[in-house]
């Protein structure tokens, strides 16, 4: 896979910013020594200019004296586990699940068949709760275990899909379970102890089975792979795989969950398959219905650089108030957990832009800035003059040119100035529950400003440096032809357009006429790549950047999984013990001490 590729061309490519494209030392990037404090690894990433961190981090936990057995490595697990429930208590983490029910294709293997989106925010307070942001009647049912609510009508719970999170919320202690030391294993840059755990007989329905990764040098569970058992009556668990990160000292965060189920070896009756990804961040947003909503409604990065004698013409009054309404969607968007802060992806995003602009004498009052949306579903809109495009959409774009042609249409708005949302200027309009966000905002075009918006994206392309490489845009659009039917949620813009409408995609669709063959056999043709292959993102503070994954060389048709769902595995580091918001530099693990924090003692 051709991950850098951006990277490499955008640099090379006419840049007029002379934008470092160095990616920036992520912090996750450093594993902390053990005896001592490492040096600060400064966050290279730009700030936002608004929004000072809105909950301060938790002080990491005290050190305690190294365990000698075994069963007192189980008890510091216990009681780690624990103390990570007590410290998430305050947090509300939006929570992603995607996922594709699949078939089995003769020639490629298991293929989506159809799939669903499910987005919320989690309430971590005292027992899991879900808000979620996308109405759905059949996903309303709150507070059921993991799994489908009832076996042969098979309906997935979103909830279910977040279980994982912890092993057992209330009874994870040797009184419920049996702990069986396996063996030591790196997992990335981290030596974990494995242990197997298996609920006690009679110790009740949904207790979790399977095993877990401990950390071994405070003792965090960092991985946990199974399901629960046994089963209630009309419910079904699913397996899962666990992920957690170390972005906070002393702490690793629940971030990744892989589900799967599914058979499709010779003469299996069972129909149920699927393969799922949740995804959680925003750890580090503020709690919903906070009383100084209004005092959060802030314009400040809007500077008056006129002359001061000046006053507003009617035109530069109504870009001020444009401006106005950019910046508070985009704030907005940020406050809800759906928008990454800028950072160095958008000087990629941006780069790609500028060439678009650049050889378009392209000359725009205020410059044309880029930002990420969180979510998975393909798509883009533009506020004002900021072209916003989804992590999904970016994951599986094969090259520099189906970028170009994603941020070109949205290009293509501004320059024709299809200016939507103005009315966001005033400040009551973002005024609402963060989980009512999709209700509350909405960038569509009517279908006339969308052809327009395509046929002049088409003639900026091709006065661009991209005009030579359409065809790897149009490839990509025609995969996304040949899957558009079984994603239909996938496809579902929730703010902007979609770019398929049923089955047929209409997003630039002229591309797709010069554009070669869908060829599967080919092996180094790759019109569309897997979900979750290029943007990484940090759950605690939403910073995204580009993963810097090696390419796996593909070996067959099935290697391809073109926006497929595919495992987790995060190459698992320790975080340096120096935060990014400075009020709590000590380091976590320097002295040891006896354990002070008496609620995270195990009862
Ligand atoms: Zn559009």
């Amino acid at each position: 896979m051709r991950t850098l590729n951006w990277m490499v061309t955008a640099t090379l490519l006419l840049s007029l910013n002379a934008v470092a494209q160095q990616p920036a030392d992520s912090q996750t990037s450093q594993p902390a020594t053990t005896t001592s404090a490492p040096a600060a690894t400064p966050d290279q990433m730009a700030q936002p200019t608004q929004a000072a961190p809105a909950i301060a981090q938790p002080a990491p936990p005290q050190a305690a004296p190294q365990p000698t057995t075994m069963d007192q490595v189980v008890d510091r697990f216990v009681m780690r586990e624990k103390g990570l429930i007590k410290m998430l208590q305050t947090r509300t983490p939006v929570i992603e699940t995607y996922l594709q029910n699949l078939t089995l294709d003769p020639a490629l293997g298991p293929v989506p068949q159809n799939d669903k989106y499910f987005l919320g925010r989690m309430d971590l307070s005292t027992t899991i709760d879900r808000k979620d942001y996308i109405k759905d009647d059949q996903s309303m049912e709150k507070h059921l275990l993991g799994g489908f609510s009832k076996l042969f009508k098979i309906q997935y719970q979103p909830l279910g899909f977040s279980w994982m999170i912890f092993a057992d919320r209330n009874d994870f202690d040797r009184q419920h379970y049996d702990f069986r030391y396996v063996r030591r294993e790196f997992l990335g840059d981290v030596r974990c102890l494995v242990f197997d755990v298996t609920p006690k007989p009679k110790s009740g329905q949904g207790r979790f089975l399977g095993r877990v990764w401990v950390e071994d040098q405070d003792y965090n569970i960092v991985r946990l792979n199974g399901t629960y058992a046994p089963r209630p009556r009309n419910a079904y668990f699913f397996h899962m795989d666990s992920w957690r990160l170390n972005l906070i000292p002393g702490y690793w965060v629940p971030a990744f969950i892989y589900s799967e189920e599914g058979d499709f070896s010779a003469g299996v009756k069972n129909q149920m398959a699927f393969k799922a990804q949740t995804r959680i961040w925003g750890y580090d947003l503020k709690k919903d219905g906070a009383s100084d909503e209004l005092t959060n409604i802030r314009v400040d990065s809007v500077q008056d650089d006129s002359p001061t004698a000046q006053d507003a013409s009617p035109l530069a009054a109504s870009r001020e108030w444009q401006q106005q309404a950019e910046d508070n969607v985009v704030e907005r968007l940020q406050r809800a957990g759906l928008l990454a802060p800028d950072g160095e992806l958008d000087k990629i995003l941006q780069t790609v832009v500028n060439n678009i602009e650049v050889t378009n004498n392209i000359d725009l009052p205020r410059p044309v800035r880029t930002r990420v949306l969180l979510t998975s579903p393909l798509e883009t809109f533009s506020v004002g003059n900021t072209i916003i495009i989804s992590r999904g959409l970016i994951d599986v774009l094969p090259d520099e040119s189906s970028l170009a042609m994603a941020l070109t249409h949205e290009l293509a708005h501004i320059v024709l100035g299809h200016n939507l949302g103005s009315k966001y200027a005033f400040n009551d309009r973002m005024l609402f529950s963060d989980e009512s966000t999709y209700q509350n905002l909405g960038f569509k075009h009517i279908p006339e400003e969308e052809a327009a918006a395509d046929k002049k994206a088409v003639d900026m392309l091709k006065n661009s440096p991209y005009a030579q490489k359409l065809d790897g845009a149009g490839l990509f659009l025609k995969m996304l032809n040949t899957r558009a039917g079984a994603l239909n949620a996938l496809l579902t813009a929730h703010l902007g357009n979609n770019m398929a409408e049923g089955a047929t995609v209409t997003r630039m669709s002229t591309l797709m006429t010069s554009a070669p063959q869908v060829d599967w056999n080919k092996l180094d043709q790759i019109a569309a790549l897997p979900l979750g292959g290029r943007v990484k993102l940090n759950p605690w503070d939403d910073k995204v950047e580009l993963v810097k994954s090696q390419p796996v060389a593909i070996t067959s048709a099935r290697d391809k999984m073109p926006f497929e769902v595919t495992p987790f595995f995060p190459r698992l580091t320790r975080t340096g013990t120096t935060d990014t918001t400075g009020t709590a530099g000590n380091a976590a693990n320097a002295t040891p001490a006896p354990t002070t924090a008496a609620s995270t003692k195990p009862n």
